[in-house]
């Protein structure tokens, strides 16, 4: 089978959000996985179109997890391409099939620009979606693809492995990277992350082997070792970082402040380039990464 991406050009920047298409050798079928929000739709149908690929032909569409950006257009698709079957973790499933309180969470954290970044999010059919669970296969294009149970980023979270290339395609569990950078940032959004249950994924992909990581955010890259171990750092790093500053008494606006200059000079520090930092922030700003960091803190000292 032939992988290739779909730059879904999120709010008209490239490499942010990609849909990454598995082509049979034959041409006969395809599968997608990661729909990108509805405000890329046509951007994702015009990148069938460029690979000669049919609404028909698309027979899986495989998500990671229903956070708008990688799931938001599933109802609209579902809708699109007559013979798709969806694919998702089950405590996504409810959410896929009824987006209703998803979109009312997604409301609280992102306001008024809601309609402007995601779009719409439809209901997807009940009889069009199959629950994936640790292990479990699924033909695609030809071959099949792996799912593999990976929580931390959100607790319903499935990575899927492409047996024959040994491509992991990532969804958030590997971080957010940009084409050209070695520099991987952690995606802490509320409300769900666990750092711990994140750490187990990593050492879960190191076990899976991957000769490549696909994360959507965005591209592939085959420094597997390295890539993961920069994130298990940097998470940890990160975690003890906020919650030491909460122990001091910082507020979250100081703390996420703190936490871009600690993440810009780290950047520099890697020799990237602070132009993609843009983009960087498009896939996980710091105001929200801090928020996601700071409930987890408090939510663990709750638990103890
Ligand atoms: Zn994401």
């Amino acid at each position: 089978m032939n992988i290739e991406i779909i730059d879904l050009d999120f709010m008209d920047e490239e490499q942010v959000i990609a849909s990454f298409l598995l082509l049979a050798d034959d041409g006969s079928s395809a599968a997608i996985i990661e729909t990108g929000p509805t405000t890329c739709l046509e951007r994702l149908k015009a990148g069938l179109k460029d690979h000669g690929v049919s609404h028909e032909d698309v027979r899986q569409v495989f998500l990671t997890h229903i956070h708008l950006d990688h799931a938001g257009a599933s109802g609209h698709l579902a809708e699109v391409l007559p013979n798709a079957t969806f694919y998702v973790h089950e405590v996504g499933y409810p959410h896929l099939v009824d987006p209703s309180k998803l979109v009312k969470s997604a409301t609280r954290i992102y306001g008024e620009s809601m309609n402007e970044l995601w779009g719409e999010a439809r209901p997807v059919p009940e009889d069009r979606v199959v629950i994936m669970k640790e292990s479990g296969e699924a033909e695609a294009a030809g071959g099949v693809l792996v799912a593999h149970d990976t929580p931390g980023h959100a607790y319903h979270h499935l990575a899927y492995l492409e047996p024959d290339s040994g491509a992991l395609f990532a969804g958030d569990v590997a971080g957010i990277r940009l084409p050209g950078q070695s520099y991987v940032r952690p995606p802490t959004p509320p409300p769900e992350i666990d750092v711990e249950a994140w750490v187990r994924s990593i050492e879960h992909i190191r076990e899976i082997a991957p000769a490549s990581l696909w994360p959507t955010h965005f591209g592939s890259y085959e420094d597997v070792n390295r890539h993961l171990g920069e994130l298990e750092q940097r998470l940890q790093d990160w975690l003890l970082f906020v919650e030491g500053r909460m122990d001091e008494g910082a507020e979250r606006e100081e703390i996420s402040e703190e936490l871009k200059a600690k993440g810009d000079a780290e950047m520099l520090a890697e020799g990237a380039d602070t132009g993609q930092s843009g983009q960087y922030d498009m896939a996980g700003n710091y105001p929200m990464l801090t928020d996601g960091l700071m409930r987890y803190v408090t939510r663990r000292r709750e638990k103890r």
